[in-house]
């Protein structure tokens, strides 16, 4: 007999709840440990119910004009935002992080719909008029049909919109798959969706495991992209059984951002953004600060003041006030990290703070990890190489530019990176060089729905946010006008 409060069915299919065959699966609170809801899981069968039900709305949807697409969407965000309340808490439990990054989350998810709201009312396409005497041509976009979007469970409901929201604009119908971890918030908004006038079966929610409801809907001959974000080997996995049926495929993966600190930069704004960018929710962001490189000459002020803000940092439940880091989102990504650390700090690296988790009682049964700051720690090292999801910062002295931009690009990685300085020269060139998707200058890490985003190498494939992401919904055609 199950002890948590509240069942729930599992998908949200056609406008309705639809009860999930597979088990359940429990819901967990990062911050005491304590399983509180339980979630059907879905089985190939209930994918499947989902996907023709997007494949049954796609095409109404789709011959709507995209300026009523927007309208629509734009009506049903309003009646999100108008529940941001009653999200809040949810994300909260769920996943961990702090009523306030709550708040800034599915605030910004809420921004992310109606942006492309907003685009719905200027997109315009290529046209040529003289291809030959009397002959034009144009460019018709096209949606690509139904869309698989997987999302992981550090920002469940930004990560979603960034998909949906240009997606549906361009006419397609999306089934979302939440991480097994965070299915609550994700039904809740798509329940709320439908409320506010989006049409049944244009957004379906599957919930359960990557390796069922996932696999189950990226191979689905009725999916015609997917769109995920997550680990690179899942990424890498994807892309593989895209490869069948050369199914469209976005990747956002992970990353390892680079920060370079120069000299002449201002040394306590840069501190400000090592600490903001690397401990804000609990580290676990993709774009994150997660390694910095200081030069020599003004490493031991630097040091000092990122060590010095991170210790200070109120660590505690993200629904107690005055948390500044809530819990990691599960035990399992706390092990990794201390994993990380410890074999770093082992290895040579210099630990000037954290590294346990805090000794405060109150905390013992949740998933909580000190923020944490490793100085030097050998370029061969866990925090070096790998993705350090979580609160702990490697930091290295470098001597000049030169070798701050090697040991940035000495990485599978290229999502994000920030560099530090009042010289435009050096600010130019290292946008220039950093091989990375972002780079930001002066300027903490901070994402915009006004600019392409998508990472190089293993970080991964296509953009989000921007015009950019139509390319990414869209099949393009050429059209030619003969002059009879
Ligand atoms: P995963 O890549 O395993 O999961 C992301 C999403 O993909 C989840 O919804 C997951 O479902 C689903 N999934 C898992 N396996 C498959 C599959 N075979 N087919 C289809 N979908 C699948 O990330 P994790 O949550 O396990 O995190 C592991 C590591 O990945 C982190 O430590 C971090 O390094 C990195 N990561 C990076 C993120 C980023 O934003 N760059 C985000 C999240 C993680 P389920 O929850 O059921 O496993």
């Amino acid at each position: 007999m199950s002890t948590v409060e509240t069942t729930y069915a599992g998908s949200f299919i056609a406008g309705a709840q639809h009860r999930n065959a597979g088990d359940p699966l429990e819901v967990v609170n990062p911050a005491d440990g304590r399983p509180f809801a339980e979630v059907a899981t879905a089985t190939e069968a209930d994918v499947d119910a989902a996907v023709q039900a997007a494949h049954q709305a796609q095409h109404t949807w789709s011959e709507l004009a995209v300026s009523k697409r927007g309208e629509i969407l734009g009506r049903a965000a309003h009646h999100v935002e108008e529940h941001l309340d009653e999200l809040i808490p949810l994300l909260t439990r769920e996943q961990g992080k702090t009523l306030r990054d709550s708040r800034i989350e599915i605030a910004k998810a809420i921004d992310t719909l109606m942006h492309y709201v907003g685009l719905s009312k200027s997109l315009r396409g290529a046209h040529t008029p003289n291809l030959d005497p009397g002959v034009e041509g144009y460019v018709l976009r096209r949606p690509i049909g139904v869309v698989g979007a997987i999302v992981p469970w550090n920002f469940p409901t930004t990560l979603l919109c960034n998909k949906l929201a240009p997606a549906l604009v361009a006419g397609n119908t999306v089934v979302a798959k939440p991480a097994a971890t965070t299915p609550l918030t994700t039904l809740r908004f798509a329940e709320l969706l439908a409320e506010g006038g989006l049409p049944e079966g244009v957004f379906n929610v599957v919930t359960g495991r990557g390796s069922v409801a996932g696999e189950a809907l990226v191979t689905h001959p009725l999916v015609r992209k997917i769109a995920f974000t997550g680990s690179t080997p899942v990424g890498e996995r994807i892309m593989a059984q895209c490869a069948h049926g050369v199914k469209r495929v976005t990747l956002e993966l992970g990353g390892s951002d680079p920060m370079i600190i120069c000299d002449d930069a201002d040394l306590a704004a840069a501190a400000s953004a090592a600490s903001m960018g690397r401990f804000y929710n609990c580290g676990q962001a993709c774009l994150a600060i997660k390694r910095v490189y200081v030069f020599e000459s003004v490493a031991d002020e630097v040091i000092q003041s990122i060590a010095a803000k991170a210790s200070r940092l109120k660590v505690g439940r993200g629904d107690a006030g005055g948390t500044q880091m809530g819990p990691m989102h599960t035990n399992a990504q706390r092990s990794e990290v201390a994993g990380q650390v410890s074999q770093s700090v082992g290895a040579g690296g210099e630990l000037l703070t954290g590294g346990t988790a805090p000794d405060d009682p109150e905390l013992t049964d949740g998933f909580f990890y000190s923020p944490t700051v490793v100085v030097d720690p050998p370029h061969d090292s866990a925090m070096a190489t790998e993705e350090v999801f979580g609160p702990a910062l490697p930091i290295w002295r470098v001597a000049d530019l030169d070798e701050a931009i090697a040991r940035a690009n000495a990485s599978q990685f290229g999502l994000g990176s920030s560099v530090w300085t009042r010289d435009l020269a050096r600010a130019r060139e290292a946008a220039r060089r950093i091989e990375a998707g972002y780079t930001w200058i002066n300027s903490r890490t901070k994402v915009y729905d006004e600019l392409p985003f998508g990472g190089w190498k293993s970080s991964g494939y296509g953009k989000e946010h921007g015009e950019e992401a139509f390319d990414f919904y869209t099949e393009t055609k050429s059209v030619v006008l003969g002059a009879s």
